[in-house]
């Protein structure tokens, strides 16, 4: 990295901190959509949304960190590590324009790009990524949602669930599959543009353990047209992964500024806090637990670096990305349920900022892969190192 990349990221690390200072309070409290809009006009507001989308399409020039038709992992990193330690909601919002838009950077045709992508980096637009189906969910290779070759384009029908932003959201990118049958192999999957707007499109929300706008998305005979094939015919599953590949190292980031907050909020509370007529960070145990957090967490924030300055420098890097995603989304659940216990009973009182870290974290070892797929792809480039 050059010093100009250097001093971006620092400033960039700068404005997301002060940006977050400010916008969380005025998120928190609100209903579920209302928090999730608002997020998302105070991150449009603060122009940090442009980091979501390549350069080359309306996005934010990344000076070089890397190739203009892609999105810096370094930039989304340090903004996801700030975002988290303010508030879940800013940090979900920030990256859902991302993850939700990136198949349609990367497949995309002129005129698609063009008309969505920009609005997308300014707010305009709200994005969302359907991989997952009640039975396809580590295993994507069993999607079973059907796009149908017509006339005119595609008729798409099955349904997915956990997609984040349903209901919200003005477009979907969808994996469906245009051949064989669920368990084929990746070739006969493709990936889909689907405006929200579409005939026969159906949500269902539900909740999960922390804020997070999130539901099922049902199609019936919901018809697109050709042009909003994304890359492709048979090619979706290599750009779904392709499209996790670049943003799963931001995730690690993520726990890692939740863990930072938490170990701040430890801190300050073992201080402060005294019994037996003593500060309880005068305990040697709680030290040492102090000790624990700090040190693992320095390990999480350097896997990251390391991860997110190979992907940025066009390396596969699936050893780094998978190390970095297991073991900070792990420690993150560690620290927070440390500082849970160092509130005693205020950790699990609701409102009490550790209570709701401790929940803010635990999706993170699921989703974009879970710990155990990530070993999964550890051990295999460990034990079957790619060739070449
Ligand atoms: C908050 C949240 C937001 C999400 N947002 C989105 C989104 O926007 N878009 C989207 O498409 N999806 C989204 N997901 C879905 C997420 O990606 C999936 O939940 C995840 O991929 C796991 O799939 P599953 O839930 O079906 O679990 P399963 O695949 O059924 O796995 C269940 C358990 O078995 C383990 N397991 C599975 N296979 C193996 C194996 N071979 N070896 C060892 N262990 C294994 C898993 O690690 C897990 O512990 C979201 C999920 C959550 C919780």
């Amino acid at each position: 990295m050059n010093a100009e990349q250097e001093a971006l990221l620092a400033d960039l690390r700068e404005r997301a901190r002060a940006f977050g200072r400010d916008a969380a309070p005025r998120v928190e409290g609100l209903s579920e959509d209302d928090a999730a809009r608002k997020a998302l006009a105070l991150l449009a507001e603060a122009n940090l949304l442009a980091w979501t989308v390549p350069g080359k399409d309306g996005g934010a020039d990344a000076r070089g960190l890397c190739a203009p038709d892609t999105v810096s992992v370094r930039a989304l990193c340090t903004l996801r590590d700030e975002l988290a330690w303010h508030s879940g909601m800013l940090d979900v919002m920030f990256v859902m324009q991302g993850l939700g838009s990136y198949p349609l950077a990367r497949g995309g045709n002129a005129a698609l790009r063009k008309e969505y992508l920009p609005s997308v980096a300014r707010g305009r637009r709200m994005a969302a990524f359907a991989l997952t189906e009640p039975d396809a969910g580590s295993s994507l290779a069993d999607v079973a949602t059907r796009a149908e070759k017509t006339a005119r384009g595609w008729r798409i029908n099955g349904s997915k669930t956990f997609i984040s932003n349903a209901g919200l959201a003005e477009f979907y990118t969808v994996l469906a599959r245009t051949s064989g049958a669920p368990g084929d192999g990746g070739d006969s999957l493709s990936m889909l543009f689907v405006p929200a707007s579409a005939r026969g499109l159906a949500i269902e929300r539900f909740e999960v353990m922390a804020p997070h706008p999130i539901g099922e998305v049902r199609f019936s005979d919901v018809e697109v047209p050709a042009e909003n094939l994304l890359g492709v015919d048979g090619k979706g599953l290599e750009l779904a992964l392709a499209t996790l590949a670049r943003f799963r190292t931001s995730v690690a980031a993520a726990a890692n500024g939740f863990a930072r907050r938490a170990l701040d909020e430890s801190k300050a509370r073992l201080t402060a806090r005294k019994q037996f007529g003593k500060p309880l960070s005068t305990f040697q145990a709680l030290r040492f637990d102090i000790a624990d957090m700090d040190v693992r967490l320095r390990a999480s924030q350097l896997l990251v670096a390391e991860a997110a300055e190979a992907v940025d420098n066009g390396s596969k890097a699936a050893a780094e990305v998978a190390r970095a995603k297991l073991f900070a989304t792990e420690n993150a659940g560690f620290v927070c349920d440390r500082a849970v216990q160092h509130f005693g009973g205020l950790g699990v009182k609701r409102g009490v900022i550790v209570e709701r870290l401790y929940r803010d974290v635990r999706a993170l070892r699921i989703y974009e892969g879970t710990s155990e797929i990530q070993k999964l792809v550890l051990a295999k480039e460990l034990l079957e190192p790619p060739r070449g």
